[in-house]
Order: C-alpha cells, then structure tokens, then sequence
C-alpha cells in the first residue's frame, strides 16, 4: 500500500510539472514576440522628496499587456526575458522609453530604470544608456539607474568598471531592494552609490510601536554617514510616511503617496503631491 500510495504522488508531481512547463513554454514563445507587437508600456510611480516636501521623480516600472491574459506583473517575466537574452532589447527599450517620457515632464524631475544584472554582461548597459540620452537629450544627471545586489554578485572587476564608466556617463546610481540580498553592507564599501532604497520589507515594520522599524532607522543613518541619500519604498500607512520624513530619510514611494500609474498620470500626480495641495488634503484627514 504505502508503494502505490508512493508512486501516485511521483505521477501527481510529473504531471504537475508537465503542465507547468508546457505553461512557462507558452509564455515564453508569447514573449519571444511581445516587443515587436508593442506589448510593453511603462508605469510610473513617484518618489516624495520629504525635505523639498514634493516629487522628486518616477520609478519606472515595465508592464506587459499580453493580448490575452491582460496585464502580467515583471515579477512573471522579468526572470524568462533574462533566460532567453530578451532583456537586452528590453531592457533598451525602457531606458528609451522612460528618458523621452522625462523630456516631457517639468525640468529637474528625475526619472529611474531598473537595470537586470544581464545588462552588466560586456558592459551592454553603458551603450543602452548613452544611446536613450542622444536620442532623447535627456541631461544625465536626471536618470537614475537602480542595480539590485544581483548585479554586484556577478564578477566584482567588471561590475565595478561598469558603474564607474555609467558614473562618467554622468547618470545616478541607486543600490535597490537594500537589506534583500547577502554582504550588502560590503558593497556600500567598494562603489559609492548615490542612493539606497531600503526595501519594503523594513518599512512595513514601521508600526504606531515607537520601538519599531529600528533598521530602517539604521539604514538612513548608514546613508547618512556614507553620504547616500535615502529613500523609503513600499510606504502603505501615514504612519510610516510620518516616520520616515521624522527620522530623516530623503525620499519615500509606496501606495500611500501613489500606486504606479500610466505616463498621462504623471501631471497630475505632480500637482496633487505640491506643497499647497499637500497641507491642504492632510490638514482635512
Ligand atoms: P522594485 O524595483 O523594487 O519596484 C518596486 C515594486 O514595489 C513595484 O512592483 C511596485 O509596484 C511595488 N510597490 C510600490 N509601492 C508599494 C507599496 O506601497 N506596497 C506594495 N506592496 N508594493 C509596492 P512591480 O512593478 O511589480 O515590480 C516588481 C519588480 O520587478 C521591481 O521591483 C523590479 O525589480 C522589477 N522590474 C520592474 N520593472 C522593471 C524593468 O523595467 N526592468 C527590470 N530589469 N526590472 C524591472
Ligand atoms: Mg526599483
Ligand atoms: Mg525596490
Ligand atoms: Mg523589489
């Protein structure tokens, strides 16, 4: 008894796996295709400058509306794109996207690309990145490029020549998802990023607790002392809004302020965030 009942869990978990691999097969053939049919569009979500109290600047983030299943997230399809070498023209197709987008936008807003560490390979990126800057004439110092610790496990020389070349290119650099990964506080020693954005995880421990979100009040001042801004992600509550700007982060995102919205939304989500409008809507809450 106890074989059979073994053998048909083993038939349960081929099958299982059949399916999910004749799934991912079908999604890989579908993206195989969707940059030439369009299927790409970028999202932006604001970043809150706390001490200039409005946007700083948009988080781009990539969205595949498949023709059929409708909207799937990057953490569906960002992992195929970089097995099957699709990040590549992706990924050059959102620095360009996102840097003729910012043209359009009052001068001085910054826009930020997240970068895969497949880009890094031969220095791909360096290219990508002058190229979306001739051809939008976007300054430099208004994109922002976010690695994740990803990027730096890779081949520690090269990576570091790739940041200082995209450091010469006059671009920012942001070390993203900050506290995820391994050995993050070693990388803060060998490049000098201009920004950390501590990830979400932290700040939702931030709670009405006075003692809570202690490493996010670490994190800031390990920014503060290594001279790299700060910047809060995945802000859900007032309370952690609050919090941050009271201990001296830079920059918070998250659904609070605003969820990721299509470019037209990027005006008014300006507007609805400036200095009048802010006190205004939180003196009424
Ligand atoms: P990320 O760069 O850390 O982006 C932040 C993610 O957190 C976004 O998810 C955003 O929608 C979400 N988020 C923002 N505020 C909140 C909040 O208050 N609460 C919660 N629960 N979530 C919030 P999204 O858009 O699904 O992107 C997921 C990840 O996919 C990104 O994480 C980034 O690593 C990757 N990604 C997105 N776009 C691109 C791209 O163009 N290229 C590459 N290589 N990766 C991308
Ligand atoms: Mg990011
Ligand atoms: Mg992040
Ligand atoms: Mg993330």
């Amino acid at each position: 008894r106890a074989k059979a009942d073994g053998r048909g869990t083993w038939r349960f978990f081929e099958v299982e796996m059949d399916i999910r691999l004749q799934a991912r097969r079908a999604l890989e053939l579908d993206l195989r295709e969707a940059l030439a049919n369009g299927e790409f569009q970028l999202h932006y979500q604001p970043i809150y400058d706390f001490r200039a109290q409005r946007i700083g600047g948009f988080e781009a983030l990539v969205r595949w509306i498949h023709p059929t299943r409708g909207l799937v997230p990057p953490g569906d399809f960002i992992a195929i794109a970089e097995e099957i070498g699709l990040i590549v023209p992706l990924g050059a197709w959102c620095l360009k996207t996102a840097c003729r987008d910012a043209m359009r936008w009052p001068d001085g807003i910054k826009v930020a690309v997240n970068v895969s560490a497949v880009q890094f390979r031969d220095e791909i990126i360096v290219a990508s990145v002058r190229d979306a800057l001739a051809d939008s004439h976007l300054p430099p110092k208004r994109l922002e490029l976010e690695i994740t610790e990803s990027v730096l496990l890779k081949d520690n020389l090269a990576t570091l020549a790739t940041l200082h070349a995209l450091r010469r290119v006059g671009v920012r650099i942001a070390m993203d998802d900050f506290g995820t990964g391994y050995s993050s506080l070693s990388y803060l020693r060998s490049f000098p990023f201009d920004k950390i954005k501590i990830d979400q995880s932290f700040v939702r421990d931030i709670t009405p607790d006075a003692d809570s979100g202690l490493i996010v009040r670490a994190v800031i001042g390990l920014g503060a002392s290594l001279g790299m801004r700060t910047t809060g992600e995945g802000i859900e509550t007032e309370i952690q809004f609050d919090r941050l700007a009271a201990e001296g982060c830079d920059e918070g995102q998250g659904y609070f302020i605003a969820k990721p919205g299509p470019a037209a939304t990027v005006h008014e989500t300006i507007t609805r965030w400036s200095g009048a409008r802010l006190t205004q809507s939180r003196a009424v809450a």
